[in-house]
């Protein structure tokens, strides 16, 4: 019961229809070999993060470990977090993760190498609108 209540929300959130129930959460990524990467909060709780392939790509990236983000979303469960964007925060202001690609000047949100030409890219924080 709980869990088709927990798909009724999650789709009403996608819909826009729930906005009251949209939370924030901001802390560290933290990352440790054989664990799902986890948010910890300033409070020291860790919430897994669950989202678009994107954001969870983004959450395991080693160059953001560490990192202060916020994420928008919903808590799914207790320490449980299903997002619905990712930003990393510089002096207090919000960022969108890029990766950007010299060489064929292709940019997009996936850490790793470039689906063009398989060269490394390059860690882009472009101010969020
Ligand atoms: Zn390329």
């Amino acid at each position: 019961m709980i869990l088709v209540l927990g798909c009724l929300v999650v789709t009403a959130a996608l819909a826009g229809t729930v906005p009251d129930e949209k939370q924030v959460l901001r802390g560290r990524i933290h990352q440790e070999a054989g664990k799902p990467p986890v948010i910890q909060t300033a409070g020291q709780k860790n919430y897994t993060i669950s989202g678009d392939k994107f954001t969870e790509a983004q959450m395991a990236d080693p160059k953001l470990n560490g990192r202060e983000i916020e994420l928008d979303g919903y808590i799914a469960a207790p320490g449980r977090f299903d997002a619905l964007k990712i930003f990393t925060i510089k002096d207090g202001k919000r960022y969108t993760v890029t990766y950007w690609c010299d060489i064929c000047s292709i940019r997009t949100h996936m850490p790793g190498r470039c689906m063009c030409c398989q060269g490394e890219t390059e860690l882009q924080e472009l101010p969020a609108p």
